[in-house]
C-alpha cells in the first residue's frame, strides 16, 4: 500500500486517481502527524510526502521515521514546490529509498518512480523474508549441534567411567574418541591395541561388518602396552542409528581372560573325565553281556531281566560319556568326518528300527512323508545315523502322551532335506535362535525332562562340517520341526 501525505485534499486527490488507475492500494494522511500514526500502525510498500505542511513538516516526519525499525526502510518520494536541498533529505533518511518530484508533478515521471520503488520494496521484502528464513535456520542448527554436542559429552563421560576400554568412531570407522584406559594397551588414539599374530584382524572384521551395517562381536586377544602377555578380550562394536542410517559406532573392549581360562579348565576336565570313564564303561559293558550270557538255567528269566536292566543304564551311560567325548573332540577341533558313500534309505530304515526298539514302552509311530532317496549319499554314514537317533530322541522325548513323529525326506537343487515333525511341548520363539548353542536347554522345561543340553550341539557340528544347514521351526504347545541339510554332491 502506499500512502500519500499531504496538507491538501485537491493534491491528494488527483494523486489517489492517478495511483489507483494504475491499481496500487492507497492511503492518505492530511498531516505529518497523522501520517506518524498510520506509519505506526500500518504497513506501506512507499510515502509519497509533501515536504511543506503546517505542523510536523515532510523532513521531519522522513527524520522521525529514520528512526523507527519498523519504518526505517519504506522509501519516501517527497513532493516539494522547489528543488531543495538533497543533501538534508540523505543525511535524515540515509537507510530508506529517497526521490524527490518537484511540483506540480508530472504524471509519468511520478508513475514511473513509483513503479521502480515498489518493486524496489517486494524486492527487499523477499530479501527480508529470505534472510529470516536463514537466520532461523541458522538457529535451529545451531541447537541441533548443541545437544548433540551434549550428548556426545555425555556418551565420553559414561565412556570414560567404565572399567572397559572404550572408544567411538564415526560413520565411516574412524576412531574419533578414546577413553583413558585405551592407552594402557594403544599407543596411538586412532589405531586399535596391538592384537595376537594368530587372531583374526580387527580392522577387516569390522570392515566386513560396516558393509553389512551390523553389530561386531569378537574374541581377540590384546596386551598392555608394559605387558608380555596376552589376554583374551571381547570386542564389541555397535552402530548408532540416526534416521535410520548409521551415524557412530561406540565400541569396547571387555576382559574375559579369567572366564576363557575357567572355560578351558572345564572342557579340560570334561575331557579327562570323559576318556577315564570310557575305559571302565567299556569294561562294564562286556561283562555284562558275558554275565546275560552265563545265567543258570534254574533263574534264567529273573538273572536276564536284571542284566537287561543293567545294560540298558550301562548304554545311556556310555552315549552321555560319548557325547561328552564328541564335545571335546569340538574344542580341540578333532571331530573328524569320515565321507563315504551309501544308501539312505537302508540307514534311515535301521535308524527307525534302533528307535522302535531302544523305546519299546511307548505306543508312538514314526511316519515317513516325502520321496525316498535312490540316489547314494556322501557323508559320514555313524554321525548322520547319530544326528538322526538325538533328532528322533528329543522327538520323543520332547512329545509326551502324542501318538506320531513324522520323518519328512525331500531333494532340491542338489540338497537333501531331512525333518523330522514332533507334535510336543514346543519351544517358545525368542528361545529358538539359541537351540543349538552348547549346554543350552530350554529353562521352563529343563526340570520336568532329563538331558545335558549337547546333543543338538553336537548334530549342528557335525552338519556344519559336512557343509550342510539345520535349523527349525516350532510353536509352543503344537510342537517342533527340527531340519538339516545335506549336500548331494
Ligand atoms: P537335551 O535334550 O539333552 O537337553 P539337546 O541338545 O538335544 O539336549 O536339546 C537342547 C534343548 O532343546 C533341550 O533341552 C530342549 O529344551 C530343547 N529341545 C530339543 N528338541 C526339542 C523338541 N523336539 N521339542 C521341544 N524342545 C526341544
Amino acid at each position: 500500500m502506499i500512502l500519500i501525505v499531504d496538507d491538501k485534499p485537491e493534491n491528494i486527490y488527483s494523486l489517489e486517481l492517478l495511483l489507483k488507475g494504475k491499481n496500487f492500494a492507497v492511503d492518505t494522511a492530511l498531516s505529518g502527524e497523522e501520517a506518524l500514526k498510520k506509519v505506526l500502525r500500518n504497513d506501506y510498500a512507499l510515502i509519497i510526502l509533501d515536504v511543506q505542511m503546517p505542523g510536523i513538516d515532510g523532513f521531519e516526519v522522513a527524520e522521525t521515521l529514520s528512526g523507527f525499525s519498523k519504518s526505517k526502510d519504506i522509501p519516501i518520494i517527497f513532493l516539494s514546490a522547489v528543488n531543495t536541498d538533497k543533501k538534508f533529505i540523505t543525511k535524515g533518511y540515509a537507510s530508506g529509498g529517497i526521490d524527490y518530484i518537484t511540483k506540480p508533478v508530472d504524471p509519468d515521471i511520478l508513475l514511473l518512480k513509483v513503479k521502480t520503488f515498489y518493486r524496489l520494496y517486494e524486492q527487499t521484502l523477499a530479501l527480508n523474508e529470505t534472510q529470516q528464513t536463514l537466520r532461523n535456520e541458522i538457529e535451529i542448527r545451531k541447537k541441533a549441534q548443541a545437544e548433540l554436542t551434549e550428548r556426545v559429552n555425555y556418551l565420553h563421560l559414561i565412556l570414560e567411567s567404565l572399567p572397559q576400554i572404550a572408544f567411538t568412531a564415526n560413520e565411516i570407522g574412524e576412531i574419533d574418541f578414546v577413553n583413558d584406559k585405551w592407552f594402557s594397551y594403544a599407543t596411538s588414539a586412532t589405531s586399535f591395541p596391538l592384537t595376537h599374530p594368530e587372531d583374526p584382524c580387527i580392522k577387516e572384521e569390522w570392515a566386513n561388518a560396516m558393509l553389512h551395517h551390523i553389530p561386531l562381536e569378537l574374541e581377540v586377544r590384546i596386551k598392555e602396552i608394559n605387558e608380555d602377555s596376552f589376554r583374551f578380550h571381547l570386542l564389541r562394536i555397535m552402530p548408532i542409528l540416526e534416521n535410520e542410517n548409521i551415524s557412530k559406532w561406540v565400541g569396547t573392549f571387555t576382559d574375559i581372560d579369567d572366564r576363557k581360562l575357567i572355560e578351558k579348565k572345564k572342557d579340560e576336565f570334561l575331557s579327562i573325565a570323559s576318556h577315564e570313564l570310557k575305559t571302565p564303561l567299556t569294561s562294564i559293558k562286556a561283562y555284562t553281556q558275558l554275565l546275560g550270557r552265563s545265567a543258570p538255567p534254574e533263574k534264567e528269566y529273573t538273572f536276564n531281566k536284571y542284566v537287561n536292566k543293567v545294560q540298558t543304564q550301562v548304554s545311556k551311560l556310555n552315549s552321555l560319556v560319548t557325547d561328552l567325548l564328541d564335545i571335546s573332540k569340538i574344542d580341540n577341533g578333532k571331530l573328524r568326518m569320515n565321507m563315504q558313500a551309501f544308501d539312505f534309505e537302508t540307514l534311515l530304515a535301521n535308524v527307525i528300527d534302533t528307535i522302535y526298539h531302544t523305546h519299546e514302552n511307548i505306543a508312538m509311530k514314526i511316519e515317513r512323508t516325502g520321496n525316498s532317496i535312490e540316489e547314494p549319499i556322501t557323508a559320514d554314514e555313524i554321525r548322520i545315523e547319530q544326528v538322526l537317533i538325538n533328532y528322533l530322541t528329543n522327538a520323543i522325548k520332547y512329545a509326551p502322551n502324542t501318538d506320531k513323529i513324522i520323518i519328512n525326506t525331500s531333494t532340491d537343487l542338489n540338497l537333501l532335506k531331512i525333518e523330522v515333525t514332533d507334535f510336543g511341548i514346543g519351544i517358545p520363539e525368542h528361545k529358538q535362535p539359541d537351540i543349538f548353542n552348547k549346554f543350552y536347554r530350554v529353562e521352563e522345561t529343563s526340570l520336568k525332562f532329563q538331558g545335558l543340553g549337547i546333543g543338538l550341539y553336537i548334530c549342528s557340528e557335525i552338519i556344519r562340517q559336512h557343509r550342510g544347514t539345520f535349523g527349525l521351526y516350532s510353536e509352543v504347545g503344537k510342537g517342533s520341526t527340527f531340519y538339516f541339510t545335506l549336500p548331494l554332491n
